[in-house]
């Protein structure tokens, strides 16, 4: 919980000592309102859900008949609470073996390293994990994957640069259906800007695992950078149109001053987060917890 503090300062800087210092210096009147909604919005919170927020505040203020800051800054607590808390946030559970997991992201946004942690999050729990290397773009992708594949124990399974990733897929599932993994993780590729469409190759990548594994994956989670702000929205609507996610894993917590936007990709997106991270280490990925989260915030 401390690492989770720590990690969260300087975003609680950001926003919960400024809203402190604001409550304190002026009563609860529309000049409070709109300045919160000011820091909500430079808070990377976004400016619909910033604004749907403090209209929260308004109305719960004026039925409660609130007149005292710290008792707003509760009710603001517990708004953030109620939406990040929104849907359910674990892992799913499934009987199938193997459990596959599929993971995409933007380049940098710290994919593989979150596949490694993964890893070693589910090897903590006695589990076998089998990884795949379907970034076949990079070299560098497919050598990262095998350097966290040492360091956690996991077969990696891959081709050479520049072939078809839909065949490592394949590849990957028999091998972990003939291994008896637990865990089958996917590594994709994170091009954007490029002529070969990534959004069809990693459609494929899933119809290749739908059709080994007779069903969908089991997550397709996608990867974001908490340190790009507002454009993690516009990289959740892009891939959730072609891919359907099952939930998000939010990286880079740690040392930014933007992780507002947490709370304004749930409030709109109903998709689950997963995981946090909030370090580079193996151990620096934790599930998502929306309580542990607001109180690391606000205590
Ligand atoms: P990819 O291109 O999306 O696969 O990104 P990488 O996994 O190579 O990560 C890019 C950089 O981000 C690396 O230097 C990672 O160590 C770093 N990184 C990944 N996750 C975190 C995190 O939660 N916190 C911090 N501080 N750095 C991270």
């Amino acid at each position: 919980f401390d690492r989770l503090k720590d990690g969260l300062l300087k975003t609680k800087q950001n926003i919960v000592a400024k809203i402190e210092d604001v409550l304190k210096k002026s009563s609860v009147d529309e000049e409070l309102f709109e300045k919160l909604e000011e820091i909500l919005i430079e808070g990377d919170v976004g400016v619909k859900p910033s604004l749907e927020l403090v209209e929260k505040l308004r109305k719960v203020a004026k039925e409660q008949r609130i007149s005292d800051g710290e008792q707003l800054k509760q009710v603001l607590k517990e708004e953030i609470r109620t939406i990040l808390a929104l849907g359910d946030n674990s892992l799913k559970e499934t009987s199938r073996n193997p459990q596959v997991i599929l993971v995409v992201g933007v380049n940098g946004v710290g994919k593989t390293t979150t596949i490694g942690k993964l890893a070693y999050y589910f090897k903590q729990q006695g589990k076998q994990v089998i990884l795949a290397a379907c970034d076949t773009f990079r070299a560098a992708a497919i050598d990262q994957l095998e350097i966290w594949g040492n360091r956690t124990g996991c077969q990696v399974i891959k081709h050479s640069e520049g072939s078809d990733p839909a065949a490592v897929a394949f590849d990957a599932v028999k091998a972990a259906v003939a291994r008896r993994a637990d865990i089958l993780i996917v590594d994709t590729a994170g091009r954007l800007h490029t002529k070969t469409n990534l959004m069809e190759e990693l459609r494929k990548i899933k119809r290749v695992i739908e059709r080994e594994v007779s069903g969908a994956p089991d997550e397709i989670l996608l990867v974001l950078d908490a340190t790009t702000g507002q454009n993690a929205l516009s990289q959740v609507e892009y891939f959730n149109k072609a891919l359907e996610l099952t939930g998000l894993v939010l990286t880079k917590l740690d040392g930014t001053a933007k992780g507002g936007v947490i709370i304004g990709i749930k409030s709109s997106y109903q998709i689950p987060i997963k995981f946090i991270g909030v370090g580079e280490k193996m151990d620096d990925l934790r599930p998502f917890d929306p309580h542990e989260f607001v109180e690391a915030l606000f205590n």
